[in-house]
């Protein structure tokens, strides 16, 4: 405390709407949330990864990508079905097609799956095939698709948007709360600076602020965060050193050829090395990486 500040620290005072943050404020809960999903615990003492392509291309793809990422320890699989492009004329996801691959994944692999909600119009027919529904940047201040989610039981991937401020972020949090929906995973995935060498400037800071403000868990998207494969690996070990719960990793078989994100995409063989190497990290802050596992089949 700050004795000239009236008793509030800078933390404090930079959020003004801490007062409105009633049901994701840490006061709401000081002991943090955790969130279940099938076997897997996010917000406990693992570091729990998120892992898979950016779009669902082929079953080929999916199935072995999935099958890759579980054995290196990944406990999620991410794969976007609907997806939202800047461009009208990239690729838009397989969407129907894709959840059907979605869901092939899970059944032979075992790992829940997480893909984003573009429109509440799409809400109930995702819900039937994904374990975690992922609000996306670009959506994150879409407030009628945030009360439709806060509606929904299905936990919920909210991904900070790419010029949200971190009260901007909380309160989209609020919205699905206010829904009665308070299974939220936060994500810092990156802002908008000026600085263009990154696709974004992936923004720590955001980790132990959002840690401190609410009792949500919180995770971390390098690959988006930076743009660039070869960045992801050091900034993931940054999110983990830094107290994220944690991360959301893009990885293709061939990235060259991938229909989005290839750039920020991980190989497997190089996405299995930095798993390897986040261990040493998460045991220096009392985290737990999982075990390697075992793939049926
Ligand atoms: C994604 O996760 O593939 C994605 C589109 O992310 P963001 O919404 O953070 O851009
Ligand atoms: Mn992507």
């Amino acid at each position: 405390m700050h004795p000239e500040r009236g008793g509030f620290d800078e933390g404090e005072l930079m959020i003004p709407a801490q007062c409105s943050l009633r049901l994701v404020g840490r006061s709401a809960k000081p002991e943090g949330t955790e969130i279940e999903v099938r076997d897997v615990r996010i917000g406990g003492p693992e570091v729990i990864v998120f892992a898979g392509p950016c779009a669902v291309e082929s079953e080929e793809q999916l199935i072995s990508t999935a099958r890759a990422v579980k054995a290196s320890g990944a406990k999620i699989l991410r794969g976007g079905a609907f997806k939202p492009r800047t461009s009208p004329y990239s690729f838009q996801g397989l969407k129907r097609d894709a959840l059907r691959l979605l869901s092939q994944a899970r059944v032979e692999t075992g790992m829940p799956v997480v893909t984003e909600v573009l429109d509440s119009r799409q809400l109930d027919l995702i819900a039937e095939f994904a374990d975690i529904l992922q609000v996306g940047s670009r959506s994150m201040q879409n407030f009628p698709l945030l009360e439709e989610i806060g509606r929904s039981r299905k936990p919920v991937l909210l991904k900070r948007g790419m010029s949200a401020t971190i009260e901007e972020f909380l309160l989209a949090a609020e919205y699905v709360m206010k829904g009665g929906n308070n299974q939220i995973i936060l994500c810092e995935r990156g802002i908008r600076t000026f600085e263009i060498s990154t696709r974004n400037t992936l923004d720590l800071n955001a980790v132990p602020m959002l840690k401190r403000l609410t009792h949500l868990p919180v995770i971390v998207d390098p690959s988006h965060g930076t743009g660039h494969w070869w960045m992801v690996p050091q900034m993931a070990k940054a999110a983990i050193a830094v107290g994220a719960n944690g991360l959301l990793i893009e990885v293709h078989c061939n990235p060259q050829d991938a229909l989005s994100d290839g750039a920020q995409s991980l190989r497997p063989d190089r996405f299995d090395r930095m798993m390897h190497e986040l261990r040493a990290v998460a045991a220096a802050v009392g985290m737990e990486m999982p075990a390697p596992a075992t793939v049926p089949g």
